[in-house]
């Protein structure tokens, strides 16, 4: 079954001639009718457009063109990424029906690579959320277990993936939005270096976090499209002119030597039993394969959920200002113009209102001093903690959720103990650092992800020590239960 095939298999594929891009299209879009009604995870399918995208990859090989990178392989995209002419929500009503008028620089430089795209995933509404149940159209069941939240805020894309409608898709991660639902749904993730993606053409959160970042079944899939949407962009100018390197030259070298710093301290505090043995076992793993494990410490990081709190919820309260119903999407029209705003911006959820509300507290005259840049401050103490880290080793090891995946309601009652939910993901965040999440193991049946943070922009590291431990194991070759199905050609 292609829905099996890994992208860099599908590729190959399609360049030898054995398969046709719009055949692998057909597919995907055939595994989303077949499984979507059971997990929730597109808002927006475009059928037409994948199949248009497809044939020009086809016509191209048969002119004898070279192909890109990602010749032929579907992608589904988080809905909060402009693509032309297609709707783009952000999973949220004030954002019906809106249709993006132009491709974020990722969709151009996806396009350029062929990839085909196949629809736009359900997200929590504007991203905020880790179980993607602040959608305001519906929820994203996990594919390993229906009742369970596939994680957040790009639940939709780590769904899709893990229920084999496309071998690849894109997230934001703005907290740990890739790299938490890549833990609850079995998959590998990357957060870029904050300024190594463009974020143009990406609705934002909180710009001084965002970053656009891939879900993939594979170290080697995630290495692949993570080279593919990186490097600077004119358009974007937080995006950072270094060279990206070649991340896939990384998979496959040696890991001896090297230092992974684990921070003891994360794993006593407030972590399942299952997932703190399946990153005892995983220490071990990268132990025997010749790495130096060296204790370090994160002194100030126990900050991280409260600086993140305040930090995310200021940038929103000012980027969401433009969402007032004279410029995007519906506007609830009254007599008066200030009910007229009133009205349109009730069109948010609650959870979009409770952090509007408390970014505008945080960064009102009287309060901006006690909170905002106490906050800020933070963050520029949680910076300087992995600078004395990485003095001692070369990647911070942690969970990348202190659970597996939880229960759909489980944690909506308490916006806290949502947020909890993020402790290990946060910290890389504020420090703008690099931060990959690959499968580590089962418990209860269910993925536990293992969290690798680097120096920034240096991703390389990442992938080179990710592909090490995948080889060592094979924890990424455990599959959603019901949506196993063996590959062809051995691309699982
Ligand atoms: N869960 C975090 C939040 O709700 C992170 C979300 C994200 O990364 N977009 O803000």
């Amino acid at each position: 079954m292609l829905h099996a095939a890994s992208a860099s298999a599908l590729r190959e594929r399609v360049v030898s001639g054995e398969l046709r891009a719009v055949d692998i299209a057909r597919s995907a879009l055939d595994q989303i009718v077949g499984a979507d009604a059971r997990i929730g995870s597109f808002l927006h399918v475009d059928g037409e457009g994948a199949l248009a995208q497809a044939a020009a990859v086809d016509r191209a090989r048969a002119a004898g063109e070279t192909l890109g990178p990602l010749a032929g392989v579907p992608i589904a995209l988080k809905d909060n990424l402009c693509v032309r002419g297609v709707p783009a929500t952000c999973a949220s009503k004030i954002l019906e029906g809106w249709i993006a008028p132009y491709d974020a620089t990722v969709v151009e430089r996806l396009r350029a690579a062929g990839a085909v795209i196949v629809g736009k995933t359900n997200m929590d509404e504007f991203a905020m959320g880790s179980s993607n149940e602040t959608s305001a159209y519906k929820l994203v069941h996990n594919p390993w277990d229906l009742s369970r939240a596939p994680g957040g805020s790009s639940g939709g894309s780590a769904a899709s993936v893990a229920a084999g409608m496309a071998p690849l898709s894109l997230g934001s991660d703005t907290g740990g939005s890739v790299r938490q639902p890549a833990a609850f749904c079995g998959l590998v993730a990357l957060k870029p270096t904050y300024g190594r993606v463009s974020r143009f053409g990406l609705i934002a959160f909180a710009s001084s976090l965002d970053q656009i970042g891939p879900f993939a079944r594979d170290v080697r899939d995630c290495a692949i499209v993570s080279e593919v949407i990186s490097g600077r962009d004119p358009r974007d100018a937080t995006s950072v002119d270094l060279p990206v390197g070649s991340y896939v030259s990384e998979l496959g070298r040696d890991v001896r030597g090297l230092r992974v710093g684990v921070v003891r301290s994360t794993l006593a505090e407030g972590c399942e039993p299952g997932v703190v043995s399946a990153i005892d076992a995983s220490i071990d793993t990268l132990r025997r394969l010749g790495c130096e494990i060296v204790d370090v410490a994160l002194p100030t990081a126990e900050h991280a959920v409260s600086a993140y709190y305040i930090v995310a919820p200021a940038e929103c309260s000012s980027n969401l200002a433009r969402f007032d119903g004279m410029r995007y999407g519906p506007r609830v029209e009254s007599p008066d113009l200030l009910e007229t705003y009133g009205k349109t911006r009730a069109l948010f959820g609650r959870e979009v209102r409770r952090r509007i509300m408390l970014g505008t507290y945080v960064l009102s005259a009287g309060y901006y001093d006690a909170f905002y840049a106490k906050a800020q401050k933070a963050r520029t103490l949680i910076s300087r903690d992995y600078a004395a880290a990485f003095e001692r080793c070369d990647v911070v090891l942690t969970p990348t959720a202190p659970s597996v995946a939880f229960g759909l309601g489980a944690k909506t009652k308490n916006p806290l103990e949502m947020y909890l939910a993020d402790i290990f993901t946060l910290p890389p965040s504020l420090a703008g650092l690099p931060a990959i999440s690959v499968p580590c193991g089962l418990s209860d049946g269910l993925p536990v992800g293992l969290q690798l943070t680097a120096k920034a922009f240096d991703e390389g590291t990442l992938f080179r020590v990710a592909s090490a431990f995948e080889h060592a194991t094979d924890h990424h070759a455990h599959r959603a239960p019901g949506f196993a199905t063996a590959s062809v050609g051995g691309a699982a």
